[in-house]
């Protein structure tokens, strides 16, 4: 099997997963670029900055070290595209918007080294789709690495191969992901929402849909799905406040646009009140409101 010799990762997108899949490289002693949109006024790498001081919010030890930390850079798009020609690994981590990823990869595209591997965390977009927005010569070297949150702590990493995808590649970035940074790894097909999420997002949506018709409340719903079954950290409502609200709901419109055929398609939406949410940008813990905390 080749091996694959990553010397610096760049994370595209620093948000809930992005500052924390840095934090996690970091800690394996692995050296990253973290980026982001310019922030508008000020500090051009605030956004990136601002995430990465908010982690410890998430996460309440997120650097096995002081020093670990040092090991990320952060970076944006306008300023700083250049950087990515010293990065062999590019795992793109910014919101479940495929319009916006395309546009994204169009803008970097130019810019990758020469073989690098790039990988998106795309949460269940469709890979191929995705690799149509790098150069024809790139995609072999494209894939979908999907952690989970906490990544720190999740050990699971689904990769997801496209027909294009190099399967020495692959098995290569399996072995640093298993190796280095302690994942253990399941393959999964191209198809929506891959393994994990298709059945986990399933239960979230049978959980809402029957929230409403049974009337209960939000802790009532916690207590059920969380501790009252040996899941203390696993209650639905306050799993949702982790993960992002608009985050859950773009998934669940992935659902609704590619599972037409699916006897259960009819729930594949996000209810009324989570779009209200959404709508007053109450998006969970990151932006301290959500479906607990409200503004
Ligand atoms: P997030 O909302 O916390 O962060 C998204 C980041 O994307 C932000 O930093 C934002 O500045 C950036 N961004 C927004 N629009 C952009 C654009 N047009 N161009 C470039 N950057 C833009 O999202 P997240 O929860 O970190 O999710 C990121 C990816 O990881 C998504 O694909 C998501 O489906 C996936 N994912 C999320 C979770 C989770 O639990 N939240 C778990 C696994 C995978």
């Amino acid at each position: 099997m080749s091996r694959l010799i990553i010397r610096k990762v760049a994370v595209l997108g620093a948000g809930v997963m992005g500052a924390q899949i840095a934090a996690h490289c970091a800690n394996a002693d692995v050296p990253v670029i973290l980026f982001d949109l310019p922030a508008p006024e000020g500090e051009p790498n605030g956004i990136a900055n601002k995430a990465l001081a908010g982690i410890g919010k998430l996460d309440p030890a997120p650097f096995a070290s002081r020093e670990r930390a040092q090991y990320i850079e952060t970076a944006n798009y306008e300023a700083d595209l250049a950087r990515l020609g010293e990065c062999e690994l590019v795992i793109e981590a910014i919101a479940e918007k495929m319009e916006w990823k395309l546009d994204l990869y169009a803008r970097v595209a130019p810019f990758l080294k020469p073989g690098a591997v790039f990988a998106s965390n795309t949460s269940g977009l469709s890979i191929t789709a995705l690799a149509a927005g790098m150069p024809v010569e790139r995609r072999s070297r494209f894939c979908g690495i999907h952690f989970f949150n906490p990544p720190r702590y999740m050990p699971l990493v689904e990769l997801i191969p496209t027909a294009d995808t190099d399967a020495a590649m692959l098995d290569a970035l399996e072995a640093w992901l298993t190796t280095r940074l302690g994942k253990s790894i399941v393959r999964a097909r191209d198809t929506p929402n891959f393994v994990a999420n298709r059945v986990g997002v399933f239960s979230i949506l049978a959980v809402l849909h029957h929230t409403a018709r049974l009337g209960l409340s939000f802790d009532e719903v916690d207590l059920l799905t969380g501790p009252r079954i040996g899941r203390p950290k696993s209650a639905t409502f306050r799993t949702a406040d982790v993960v992002g609200l608009d985050t859950l709901a773009h998934v669940i419109d992935t659902m609704q646009a590619t599972l037409a055929d699916d006897p259960w398609h009819a729930y594949f939406k996000s209810p009324a009140w989570l779009q209200g949410l959404i709508g007053k940008g109450a998006l969970g813990q990151k932006t301290k409101a959500g479906i607990y905390r409200k503004q």
